[in-house]
């Protein structure tokens, strides 16, 4: 199926991302869930399998490859059943992108390569308690001091933000509004730099989620990515993949929900015949599947699009809502289907629909795509 979009050479990706999950993650994922934690162990094993750093240049450690490749892996990832651990992994891969495409060879070499090698964890820190839908009005201030700014200020949400050693983090250096800020690569070993606190969620548990504080923290000028003022430019270039990531699990983790309770309603039994025997639950499945379908198929049309090098800025904030909406209802109908079980921890569903509230929140909120579909002709 999709010949169109995936190649052989998907095909064996897909096998051995598959196998991955199937023997590293499926048998421990259920007490990293509990633990609220997956091992730091995880960034290496998944770098030494070739799952870091795709579409980055070899140069840097990375595997130069399409975008199929990555809606492969994150398909596959998602099967692990925890939209967390795909987050927490990937939180490089919205970190980076600055520094590809902004930093200088000697910041590359600094913070791009150890993190493709899973040596070194990185972190998006652009949200602040103040400021999250309304990226231009950060607070989070960087005061030229000689050869350093001296950062103050507070991050919030950040994913991995508890363990990251870098945070590309969104700071102003000039007067109010997008055209103020700078991005600004801190190590979180520079004095003044604490994780204030690990904030706990409804879902993604596994993922770790922090509030983050900076105090007169001393950061060389040398880690800011292409100079002041570049920085709302850093972030913008990295929405459109971010939001086609996003879309990709919200159908990812619809999929998955429509095959557990195809599952469930054959073997369930109630008035002596499978849940499936029922034609309001057979017919409640082909709607499912039908939304799961047509999401999918706009979900690849729009990643051809963009691999194509199109700009797609007003079909992938549509892509990402339509999943979104269609991924809420499959959800929710899934866990219907499971009746109590539905509700209860030891079933997949009941995580599924946790883990994906967040996908209409996260990378820009549904309202905030109406405004960018309304304003974009
Ligand atoms: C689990 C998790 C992980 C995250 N990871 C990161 C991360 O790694 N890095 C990072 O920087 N951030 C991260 N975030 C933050 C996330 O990007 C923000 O939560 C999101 O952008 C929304 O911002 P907000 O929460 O401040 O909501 P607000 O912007 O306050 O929005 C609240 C509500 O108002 C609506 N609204 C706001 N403005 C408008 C408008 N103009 N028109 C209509 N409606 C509007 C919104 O749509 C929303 O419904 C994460 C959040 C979560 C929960």
């Amino acid at each position: 199926m999709y010949q169109e979009y995936f190649t052989e050479d998907h095909n064996i990706f897909r096998a051995t991302v598959r196998k991955f999950v199937e023997k590293e993650i499926k048998p421990h994922i259920e007490e990293w869930e509990d633990e609220e934690l997956f091992p730091v162990e995880l960034y290496k094993k998944c770098a030494d399998n070739g799952f870091t750093g795709l579409r980055y240049p070899v140069e840097y450690g990375g595997t130069p490859c399409d975008l199929f490749m990555h809606i492969t892996y994150t398909e596959e990832m998602i099967g692990s059943g925890s939209v967390g651990l795909i987050s927490g992994l990937g939180s490089y891969d919205i970190a980076m992108p600055p520094v590809l495409k902004m930093g200088t060879e000697e910041q590359k070499q600094k913070f791009l390569v150890p993190v493709l090698k899973g040596e070194k964890i990185a972190a998006l820190g652009i949200t602040e308690p103040n400021a999250g839908s309304d990226v231009a009005n950060i607070r989070t201030r960087a005061v030229r001091d000689g050869d350093h700014y001296i950062v103050n200020g507070a991050k919030t949400f950040i994913t991995s933000g508890c363990r990251a050693n870098f945070i590309t983090t969104a700071v102003r250096t000039g007067g109010p509004g997008h055209k103020g800020i700078s991005l600004l690569m801190i190590d979180s070993s520079t004095p003044g730099f604490s994780v204030s606190k690990k904030i706990r969620k409804m879902g993604w548990c596994c993922s770790d989620t922090a509030e983050l504080s900076f105090e007169d923290c001393r950061v060389p000028v040398e880690n800011i990515l292409g100079g002041e003022g570049m920085g709302f430019y850093g972030i913008m270039i990295n929405f459109q993949t971010e939001r086609l990531a996003l879309t990709t699990m919200a159908v990812a983790v619809a999929e998955l929900a429509l095959a557990e309770s195809i599952k469930y309603a054959q073997t369930r039994e109630a008035f002596g015949k499978p849940l499936s025997g029922f034609q309001v639950t057979r017919h409640k499945l082909v709607d499912m599947a039908t939304k799961v379908q047509v999401a999918k198929e706009y979900t690849y049309r729009v990643a051809a699009k963009m691999e194509a090098g199109q700009d797609v800025t007003r079909e992938v904030s549509m892509a990402k809502n339509f999943a979104c909406e269609v991924c809420d209802k499959v959800v929710y109908d899934a866990v219907q289907i499971h009746g109590g079980y539905g509700y209860a921890r030891e079933y997949l569903v009941e995580r599924l629909y946790r883990d994906s509230r967040i996908l209409s929140i996260g990378g820009g909120t549904t309202e905030i795509m109406k405004e960018i579909i309304s304003k974009v002709s």
